[in-house]
């Protein structure tokens, strides 16, 4: 049987989950998001989310051997038979290990994105505490800077969007995942995309340019 398995691979702010939940759509296959799949843990309140709740509250990335067991039991469930596209994982050499020897990948696409484009996109956005909306100062600004349109109430920026700490995570993505891209290219599994332009417009070319080189391998 033809299995599709791929990986969306970038920084904050390249649009990985936009990507990856296109992909998944054209190819019908699950969209297994390692932020989700940590979540949703949590809140179940087994004891692996009550483990992964003492990182994420630290603010400490969760460990390779936890984010592998999660990874491992949610690709194992039968919607996963004929494959899935992978957002946030592999992050680090010894994730992407783990993910070859189990359920070896057909492509792993990295999304390249710029520093400044980054920072542009996930600084901009903004949400109202009240009522939950989501605006971006360029994108979707409020009608009165500021303040939201649904309830009134002032809009603030999550600590994780301000520019400077946008700049540590995104260095941190790289320290961490580059040898995960020299893995998949040495490997000739690597698809590089250009993603600094919007995602919604830019998601389709990527589909496309995935189906071709996907139809390739498999012949
Ligand atoms: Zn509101």
């Amino acid at each position: 049987m033809q299995t599709i398995r791929v990986s969306i691979l970038g920084p904050p702010g390249a649009g990985k989950g936009t990507y990856a939940s296109e992909v998944a759509r054209f190819f019908g296959v699950p969209h297994v998001s390692t932020g989700e799949l940590l979540r949703q843990e949590i809140r179940k309140g087994s004891e692996l989310g009550r483990r992964v709740a003492t990182y994420v509250s630290r603010g400490l990335l969760v460990p390779d051997d936890v984010v592998n067991e999660l990874v491992g039991s949610r690709l194992s469930q039968g919607d996963c038979a004929k494959g899935f596209v992978l957002d946030g994982y592999p992050r680090t050499l010894q994730q992407a290990l783990f993910l070859e020897k189990h359920y070896p990948l057909d492509k792993a696409v990295l999304l390249s994105v710029s520093l400044k484009v980054a920072v542009e996109r996930l600084s901009g956005r903004l949400y109202c505490p009240n009522c939950g909306e989501t605006y971006h100062v360029s994108w979707k600004p409020p009608r009165k800077p500021g303040v939201c349109d649904n309830c009134g109430s002032r809009l603030v920026r999550r600590r994780d969007d301000d520019p400077e700490v946008v700049e540590a995570r995104f260095r941190e993505y790289w320290r961490l995942t580059l040898p995960v891209v020299d893995f998949y290219r040495e490997k000739g599994k690597l698809l590089e995309f250009d993603a600094n332009g919007d995602s919604r417009e830019l998601a389709p070319r990527l589909v496309s340019i995935l189906a071709g080189a996907l139809a390739k391998t498999s012949t």
